[in-house]
């Protein structure tokens, strides 16, 4: 985790607040001078004056000024980890994955089971059941690629019957028990940056999602890849991932110019032609669209290319907030206008003063 959390700029801050922006959730919390009161972005009670605003980091940053946590949106509960009401919950989780739970559960914890969902749903854009659900599938397809039979990795992954395991199994993987001992599954998990939350993807074949986990795109990105690959995706952990973890934390820090990553980008050949182009982007460098149509041997192939760079699913590895309009504007990135500004201006700034380039 890092140390510092890096804010949008306050125009945009301020404009994510005016239209209770969700994609803007977890990035930020705002106070207002005249309430004494700070909230998320996304909260329902009235846009205060721009004037009487103050942006904060983190619920401690507002707290620490003097602020009182909103009762409506309660922004102490928002950011990247886990927070501490939940945490209980999540190790009883982790501990006893096939356990079924109920409300009643959760209300014998002290939890509300509002809340509960609400949560998952929020952070890993799935029901609190779905969730475990996919839990439980994952432990299965990691017993089945252990080489454990069907049927004892049916009972051992909580399922009653054999087939309701393959039902669940084929319901959520889209394949069977023996093709997933043949195949291998694709891993996600979340990666804290200073610019919010991210979802990285990857199998033994590479890393193949990276991605702002506030995108809409998301869940598009997934069917695409689910689509592309043939692979089940599920939570969990995988030696690309830590790796792509820790590549992007040094870059965050200023102390990496490129990835030593094995990455999948399988697309069309155009697609692929023109990720493997912004590869070759030099750090702290900008290249135009019609740039890199030119290099490409396509001159009049530059709103190609914009869609493509728009296409691409490794968020900062395959440098595509390198590209702007031939004006030298930043133009569009998916992961929004200021993650641009400020990877460019973070570049820039390391480069003249930490990499040793
Ligand atoms: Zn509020």
């Amino acid at each position: 985790m890092n140390a510092t959390i890096i804010l949008p700029d306050p125009e945009t801050m301020y404009q994510a607040i005016v239209d209770r922006d969700a994609e803007m959730e977890g990035l930020f919390l705002f106070a207002v001078k005249t309430t004494g009161i700070f909230c998320r972005p996304g909260c329902k009670a009235k846009p205060p004056k721009r004037e009487n605003v103050e942006f904060f980091a983190t619920a401690d940053d507002a707290l620490a000024a003097g602020y009182r946590a909103c009762k409506r949106c309660r922004p102490q509960e928002l950011s990247g980890s886990v927070p501490p009401w939940l945490t209980q919950l999540v190790d009883a989780l982790e501990a006893e994955p096939t356990r079924r739970w109920s409300n009643a559960d959760l209300i014998d914890m002290g939890l509300s089971p509002i809340r509960v969902r609400h949560w998952f749903q929020e952070h890993y854009q799935m029901t609190f059941h779905a969730y475990l659900r996919t839990r439980r599938i994952g432990l299965a397809v990691d017993m089945l690629n252990a080489g454990q039979d069907v049927t004892s990795v049916a009972l051992d992954s909580g399922y009653q019957s054999l087939s309701g395991f393959r039902d669940s199994l084929r319901k959520w993987t889209g394949q069977s028990p023996t093709s997933i001992q043949q195949g291998e599954p694709i891993l996600v998990e979340r990666l804290l940056t200073p610019l919010g939350p991210m979802l990285a993807a990857a199998s033994d074949a590479g890393l193949c999602l990276l991605e702002f986990a506030d995108r809409k795109m998301l869940p598009k990105q997934f069917e695409r890849i689910n689509k592309r690959f043939q692979q089940p995706i599920l939570p969990g952990t995988h030696p690309v991932l830590s790796e792509a973890a820790q590549q992007i934390d040094q870059y965050f820090r200023g102390e990496r110019s490129e990835f030593t990553l094995p990455l999948r980008l399988d697309g069309t050949s155009f697609q692929e032609t023109v990720w493997q182009k912004l590869l070759e982007i030099p750090y702290g460098q900008t290249r135009s669209y019609g740039e890199l149509a030119k290099q490409l041997g396509k001159p009049n192939a530059s709103r190609a290319v914009g869609r493509t760079n728009g296409d691409n699913r490794l968020a900062i590895v395959v440098p595509c907030h390198r590209v702007v309009r031939s004006d030298g504007h930043l133009c569009g990135y998916a992961g929004g206008l200021w993650r641009k500004k400020w990877l460019l201006e973070h570049e820039r700034k390391a480069r003249q003063t930490q990499l040793p380039l």
